[in-house]
């Protein structure tokens, strides 16, 4: 069952335009790089002069391909070109080459993980298709008001350049979820390396179609809402959105079907236009482009020699590292970050824990201070060193984490540092190997005080003792009652200075009490 907003479900269905990374745009040989002065990447093909034919490029034929298969989706033995017309200033031709009745990529879908409450659920989200198409190009308006000749130009650079449109069935039940799958799907394009994913760029931009319905009615009027090129836009634009639509029924109003803009500065929807039906297009077969066949030999020698997908690198971790799914599933939101695990996991030979201190302590720094893990000043090999020390109980979990923040930090001296080595950072950039980094948490631990009472004799003592001054909590607890061992851990952990090992004193206690 999914969550109600003031008695409305909320149904979401995602447009997303990925710009792939291809040299040169999709039917003609000019270069699609980003940034260049308007126009001197526009080639004849691009403007539209008569006389000029598209020529497909087989670098977005195979992007296509990869997308298809990392999505598991159906990619067609035969797909079709279609005109789209509409008339605009950045669009020279009249029309944009798109697929409309028979894509590329069929079906497929994206799964990932979502907080539900206290629980983590899993999702999947269907898709419907996945097309290639060409972008138009850009109009520019001069401000008048703002110093500006008053004019408005175009800039052709951006037509045709490549982009891959992926649609969903409507098939997400709120904000987070929608937010979500586009973090999912921004995953797999950037993995596999067919789009740069660079939102702010505009090489991955979602249009999200919002409706509201009372839960068990049919689906109700869409408006969508264009360009979302954040993922807390988009975010906070589908809330706007979805208060807007309740506000407009509970007022006896009806939504009308329409395309709206998201303004960041506001932080409210607006209506751009009303919106067009397929109809409205026109959609014919481009009889300037062949049906585009792509034999099942093709897909296959695609297949072959891509990467490994996050959902198949997880699947190992599961298996080769005994890691719960949700932890696989976390550490391969990225390349770098399943790298850093893998490293760590295979140095100290403990995947779980790891996986855990990469989930915790390493990605709350990481975000805290907006870096990538391959920023992180903490190395894979002196994080396995670390969990190293955790584990045959030279230090505390607590102590673990003082050890962490000091090598984070950077500010620790080694009493005698090798020639030409200042710092921790220069430690872990000379060494690459478990030994020397736990040498340098073994110095850090020393200095510090942090190593833990392993010595049971000394712990004993301590324990008789404390057992001696607190005669009426042994009496308490030898009368059944659990809460007085609090009573004698603490002053037992004190006497220690936070040394001793919480199992041993424990084990110890027990056999002492009987
Ligand atoms: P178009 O291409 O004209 O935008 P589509 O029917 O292909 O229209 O749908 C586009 C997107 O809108 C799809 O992601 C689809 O899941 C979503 N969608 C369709 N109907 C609804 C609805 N009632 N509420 C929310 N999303 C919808
Ligand atoms: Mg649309």
């Amino acid at each position: 069952m999914s969550k109600l907003v003031q008695g409305y479900e909320v149904v979401i269905g995602f447009e997303t335009h990925a710009q792939l990374s291809t040299k040169s745009k999709i039917f003609s040989r000019a270069s699609v790089a980003f940034g260049a002065e308007p126009n001197t990447q526009a080639c004849a093909v691009d403007m539209a002069l008569p006389g000029t034919l598209p020529v497909m490029n087989v670098g977005a034929v195979e992007r296509a391909i990869e997308f298809g298969l990392a999505i598991n989706a159906h990619i067609a033995e035969r797909s079709i070109f279609a005109r789209k017309n509409y008339f605009y200033p950045d669009l020279p031709k009249g029309y944009q080459i798109s697929q409309f009745e028979i894509p590329v990529v069929q079906g497929g879908e994206v799964s990932f993980f979502l907080e539900e409450g206290k629980e983590t659920v899993r999702k999947t989200v269907r898709l419907e298709r996945a097309h290639l198409e060409e972008d138009a190009g850009k109009s520019l308006h001069e401000d008048a008001a703002l110093g500006g000749g008053g004019q408005s130009g175009i800039d052709l650079n951006r037509a045709g350049t490549p982009l891959l449109e992926i649609v969903t069935q409507p098939d997400m039940r709120g904000s987070d979820e929608a937010v979500a799958y586009a973090k999912e799907l921004h995953k797999i394009v950037t993995w596999i390396g067919i789009c740069d994913g660079n939102m702010q760029e505009g090489s991955f931009r979602c249009d999200a179609n919002v409706s509201v319905r009372k839960p068990g009615d049919p689906l109700g009027t869409r408006r969508e809402i264009k360009n979302l090129n954040s993922f807390k836009f988009m975010q906070q634009a589908i809330d706007y959105e979805v208060r807007w639509q309740i506000d407009q029924i509970e007022d006896g109003h009806t939504i009308q079907q329409a395309t709206v803009l998201f303004d960041p500065d506001t932080g409210e929807t607006r209506a751009m236009r009303t919106k067009e039906d397929a109809a409205d297009y026109r959609y014919f077969p481009d009889p300037d482009l062949p049906p585009l066949v792509i034999g099942r030999d093709w897909v296959e020698r695609v297949r072959s020699e891509m990467a490994e997908l996050p959902r198949v690198m997880a699947e190992r971790f599961v298996k080769d590292y005994a890691l719960p799914e949700y932890d696989a599933t976390q550490l391969t939101q990225s390349k770098a970050v399943a790298t850093y695990f893998e490293a760590t996991a295979k140095a100290c030979g403990q995947a779980k824990l790891a996986s855990n201190w990469i989930m915790g302590e390493v990605s709350r720094r990481l975000n805290a201070s907006e870096m990538d893990i391959e920023q992180a000043p903490v190395s894979a090999m002196q994080l396995a060193a670390l969990i190293t020390r955790i584990q045959d109980d030279s230090i505390s979990n607590n102590a673990a984490r003082q050890v962490f923040e000091t090598v984070w930090l950077g500010e620790f001296r080694v009493p005698s540092w090798p020639e030409g080595i200042n710092s921790i950072r220069d430690w872990a950039q000379r060494f690459n190997a478990l030994r020397e980094q736990l040498q340098l948490m073994d110095a850090i631990i020393e200095a510090k005080g942090l190593k833990q009472m392993n010595d049971t004799d000394e712990l004993e003592k301590i324990i008789d003792d404390v057992l001696a001054a607190n005669p009426k909590n042994v009496e308490e607890f030898k009368a059944g009652n659990a809460k007085a061992l609090n009573g004698l851990v603490g002053p037992i952990m004190k006497a220690s200075k936070g040394k001793a090992n919480p199992g041993q004193v424990n084990a110890l206690l027990m056999k002492k009490l009987g």
